[in-house]
């Protein structure tokens, strides 16, 4: 599955929030959550519709969708140089298709900082340059061993890998990310398999304290000032107090203490959905008497790429799809009603498939 990688200096609360992100209460009564390995986290989408589904169709059992969270650790100043594990971390951040950059936004002086204050934006530069210095030392690399042969060579696609190995860089040693750097469709195509640290999509959590959490801080402020012309995502969450509602034992409580402090849903469930965003995957439905369940498609997937994701064989097989919009289920209530007023659509192999389709795949075996 897709996974995205949690980051951060040491002491920001990442470890804090893994630990929230894993604990099935902190989302759902009922939706499991399972470690695959000690830093490995399978989480479970909280999605709405799921329910209304459950409802509408009352199957034996329900199955969400899931998105893979790693806790990368141990990330420091100095990691590109190998400093403390540090090859190991990036090349745990390698694997991931997507990053969650945790800094610290709370005051607090029981907590030691690693580079003595709270500075948010002077820790992101931090880790920003330690994953900028490994991809040049990548991009060196690749330099060495495609520049001559490209000069020789009249292979077209090896003198445009040189060029876009240039422009990335000049932007790397310009202080900034291989993900500010537009390519067109054909640069893109010979430089797939760079795989860069910096070019990953990226989501910004501010962790900060109780009463920040609605308004922000003066942290929070100055991050978004930072990273307005990165087009990205920033999250405010209080992971340390979601943690302490995580131990909440009912539902109830957990939501009462929530909207005591000014939240409607945990900050950690609207995490898990922008993680799920950056990672460019869509949910469709089936919703059949013994199972709904919520499957997860890479955005923009015809009808049998789709189907893929639940056996191989419905790819293959592919005949057509019956689908009926989600919006349509709830109103008719069911996929016989649905069919009854014409809200039953068949579609064919050339079909996008839609966020909130309930699709019903017909295939040969
Ligand atoms: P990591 O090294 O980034 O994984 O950081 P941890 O999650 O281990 O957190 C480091 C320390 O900061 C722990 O003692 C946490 O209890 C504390 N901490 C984490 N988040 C918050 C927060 O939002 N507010 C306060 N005051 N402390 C926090």
């Amino acid at each position: 599955g897709l996974q995205c990688g949690i980051v951060g200096l040491p002491n920001v609360g990442k470890s804090t929030l893994f630990n929230c992100l894993s604990n099935a209460k902190a989302q759902s009564a009922n939706f499991p959550f399972c470690t695959i390995e000690p830093n490995v986290g399978v989480i479970t989408v909280p999605d709405e519709r799921l329910i209304k589904l459950e409802e509408l169709v009352q199957p034996q059992r329900v199955l969400p969708a899931t998105v893979e969270i790693v806790d990368i650790a141990g990330l420091v100043k100095g990691a590109s140089k190998g400093e403390g594990l540090g090859n190991k971390f990036l090349s745990n951040i390698r694997e991931t298709d997507a990053i969650i950059h945790v800094l610290r936004c709370f005051d607090d002086d029981n907590v030691t900082h690693v580079d003595g204050s709270v500075d948010p934006v002077r820790d992101k530069e931090v880790i920003d340059m330690e994953l900028q210095m490994k991809d040049l030392e990548t991009i060196e690399n690749r330099l060495q061993k495609s520049e001559k042969a490209a000069k020789a060579s009249k292979d077209q696609d090896l003198k445009r890998l040189v060029e876009v190995l240039y422009l990335y860089k000049e932007v790397l040693e310009s202080g900034k990310s291989a993900r500010t750097v537009e390519l067109t469709e054909a640069q893109q195509k010979v430089s797939k398999d760079l795989y860069l640290l910096t070019n990953k999509p990226v989501l910004y959590v501010c962790n900060v304290d109780e009463g920040s959490v609605v308004d922000g801080n003066g942290h929070v402020e100055a991050v978004k000032t930072a990273v307005a012309d990165e087009n990205a995502e920033v999250l405010v969450i209080a992971a340390q107090t979601e943690a302490d509602i995580a131990e909440l034992d009912s539902f109830e409580e957990r939501q009462m203490f929530l909207e005591d402090i000014g939240l409607s849903e945990s900050g950690v469930a609207k995490l898990i959905r922008s993680a799920y965003k950056l990672l460019e995957l869509e949910t469709y439905f089936t919703a059949g008497v013994k199972e709904v369940r919520a499957w997860t498609y890479p955005k923009g997937a015809c009808a049998p790429q789709a189907a893929a994701v639940i056996h191989t064989d419905f790819e293959k097989g592919f005949i057509r799809a019956e689908v009926i919009k989600y919006d349509d289920y709830v109103h008719y209530k069911s996929e016989l009603a649905c069919k009854e007023a014409g809200k039953m659509n068949v579609e064919g192999k050339e079909y996008v498939v839609q966020d909130g389709d309930i699709m019903h795949f017909r295939f040969n075996v």
